[in-house]
């Protein structure tokens, strides 16, 4: 499927939104978003959202941006609103979303995993105040820690930013050093070097590199 016809069968679900000329790089959809969803166990909402959406040509290798428009949303970093930057939605960290992206390839079925959730999140707040039933992953760079430690199941900060630092490295050399899950045996024979396999994957020893560099702790 090439990205216009990814983007066709996007609008042809969604009649409330339409392809609006763009200077970008890529694709801006903008209009009303429709969702339902009820999680097992969870209430049904049905709802709908002003949200622009910047769909990289190059999807799903590079991730769309979305923004609420309808100023429905409160501009705030606890209703995970990228307020630093160029306030569009924070859906997660960079590499959950990637991995997502890679299971959920389509631009229909990749939203219905990251913006619905999401969306879904903002109607309970609405109804119900409290706090973000939504992963509380990342704000940029600063949840780059917890995101490896989360997704990876890792026992703290530290054993992440050391499992990072594998990722950068040679998988031969890395198999040689002890494993920061605890396990105390090298990191080439515990199971986490399976768990890794994804991530190796997903990106370069480049790319982890310099994420390394980002994390502060
Ligand atoms: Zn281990």
């Amino acid at each position: 499927m090439t990205i216009e016809e990814d983007i066709e069968a996007l609008l042809d679900r969604q009649q409330g939104m339409s392809l609006i000329p763009s200077w970008d790089k890529g694709f801006l959809l903008a209009g009303d978003y429709r969702f339902q969803a009820k999680p097992e166990g969870g209430e049904l909402v049905s709802d709908q959202f002003a949200i622009k959406i910047l769909v990289p040509a190059t999807f799903p290798s590079q991730l769309p941006t979305f923004w609420e428009v309808g100023s429905r949303i409160p501009k705030k970093a606890n209703w995970h609103i990228n307020i630093k930057t160029d306030c569009s939605i924070c859906l997660g960290g960079g590499l959950s979303l990637r991995l997502v992206a890679r299971k959920h390839p389509s631009l229909t079925s990749y939203f219905e995993n990251t913006l619905v959730p999401y969306l879904y999140a903002v109607c309970l707040r609405e109804r119900h105040g409290g706090s973000f039933i939504f992963s509380e992953l990342s704000h940029g760079e600063e949840g780059l820690i917890e995101e490896v430690r989360d997704l990876l199941v890792l026992p703290s900060d530290r054993a992440a930013v050391a499992v990072i630092r594998l990722l950068s490295m040679k998988k031969r050399v890395a198999n040689k050093i002890l494993c920061p899950c605890g396990c105390r045996e090298r990191f080439g024979i515990c199971q986490l070097q399976g768990k890794l396999y994804n991530f190796r994957s997903l990106e370069t020893r480049k790319f982890y590199k310099g994420y390394l560099q980002h994390m502060r702790k």
